[in-house]
């Protein structure tokens, strides 16, 4: 750090941001992400109805039917897919798919830490062959290769590390006996998808459906499906109860799970569900997430001291928008002086050890919002210019 640029940093963490500036809602992360009020005050209507009572009752069964039935709509379920959930998030879902997915052998794109935590289960599976692993420095996007080796394709629909989405298509050329495995965690609900190009579409709640965190859901296909039934009985793989996915198939058709799951997790994503459905469903979340990352995109644009991390415009995530800092501006104190006035989690992904803001996107974060997010980041960066010029 010079002298200029701690003195920069001095002034930024000095700043007080005028509360008429400030967005109505300050919450900004990618997960977990804002939750809408109109959700909260749902949760609070049932309390005595749906909380604290038991997940095997028509209550609660029909907070799992609305959810089911709600990404079914939303997402325009084909002839024969199934919605499927369980206990444990997306990364439990890793295992489920490396169990009850997987048969032999698998190929990955890593472009990013969660789409590289995928491979390293698969890597670590004594059941399994080592994966084949299609590699892509962070901030880029790889594409799938067909493979005679492999049984199922797996790539993130978005890589919610480094603010990448990738296409979301059949290899061309892929066997139809090859799944295609979609982790669509961060993006799933906010953008237009055809999950007929998937046979596992699976996300949490925590990310575009403004819920809680704990459950993973899934788009199965049929192929899907018959495949983990073949698995799951099949007699040389021992597959651990909690992960199995035909004891998941199961208790979804009968709207349950496995084991007991987070009601308010489920009752706040059936809201955001709903209302998504009441906006204009999966376009209408399309076009808002688009038209608030693009916002971003041109902010950065206009701001010398500001790039996107995402060269190439069309890998860009219209849900996670990464943007690099100047070296001469450190980050850590823009998100700082925000922190302070209640705009939050706007750091970088941990691990990816960037001078960088990840601002996200989601459908409930709307249009005045990320404006306004926008005329403070102008504001401290401007003021903080003029304190050391
Ligand atoms: C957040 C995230 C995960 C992990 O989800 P958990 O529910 O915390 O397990 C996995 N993949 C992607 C792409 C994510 O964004």
């Amino acid at each position: 750090m010079t002298a200029a640029s701690t003195a920069r940093t001095d002034a930024l963490r000095a700043l007080t941001i005028p509360s008429e500036l400030l967005p109505s809602d300050g919450r900004f992360g990618s997960g977990p992400s804002r939750v809408r009020d109109a959700q909260m005050e749902a949760l609070s209507s049932v309390s005595r109805t749906v909380m604290g009572t038991s997940h095997r009752q028509a209550p609660v069964k029909q907070v799992v039917a609305r959810v089911r039935q709600g990404l079914a709509e939303l997402f325009s379920l084909p002839e024969g897919y199934e919605v499927v959930l369980g206990n444990g998030g997306s990364t439990a879902f890793w295992d489920v798919a490396a169990y009850g997915l997987i048969e032999k052998r698998s190929q990955h794109l890593v472009l990013g830490e969660f789409s590289q935590k995928f491979a390293a289960e698969t890597a670590g599976a004594p059941h399994l062959a080592e994966p084949e692993v299609i590699r892509a420095e962070p901030g880029s996007c790889p594409a799938p290769r067909v493979s005679e080796d492999v049984d199922a394709y797996a790539w993130p629909h978005n890589e919610t590390s480094t603010g990448v989405m990738v296409p979301v298509a059949r290899p061309e050329g892929a066997r139809e006996d090859q799944l295609v495995l979609v982790d669509a965690t961060s993006v799933a609900g906010a953008a237009q998808v055809d999950v007929s190009a998937t046979d596992a579409y699976y996300f949490a709640p925590q990310k575009a459906f403004a819920s809680d965190g704990g459950l993973w859901l899934a788009i199965l296909s049929p192929a899907a499906i018959e495949r983990a039934e073949r698995l799951g009985t099949a007699e040389d793989r021992w597959i651990p109860s909690f992960l199995s996915l035909t004891a998941a198939i199961d208790n979804s058709r009968k709207d349950q799970t496995l084991n007991t799951p987070a009601v308010a997790t489920l009752v706040l994503m059936a809201e955001q569900i709903e209302w998504m459905l009441s906006q204009g469903g999966l376009a209408w979340a399309d076009s808002r997430t688009r038209t608030t990352s693009g916002m971003l995109q041109a902010w950065a644009e206009r701001r010398g001291e500001i790039t996107p991390f995402v060269a190439d415009p069309a890998a860009r995530s219209q849900v996670v928008t990464t943007l690099d800092v100047d070296d001469s501006i450190d980050a850590t104190a823009i998100t700082s002086v925000l922190r302070s006035h209640g705009v939050v989690d706007i750091e970088p992904y941990r691990k990816l050890g960037r001078n960088q803001l990840r601002i996200a996107t989601f459908p409930a974060v709307d249009e005045q919002d990320v404006a306004a997010l926008i005329a403070v980041l102008d504001h401290v960066l401007d003021r903080s210019a003029d304190a050391v010029s």
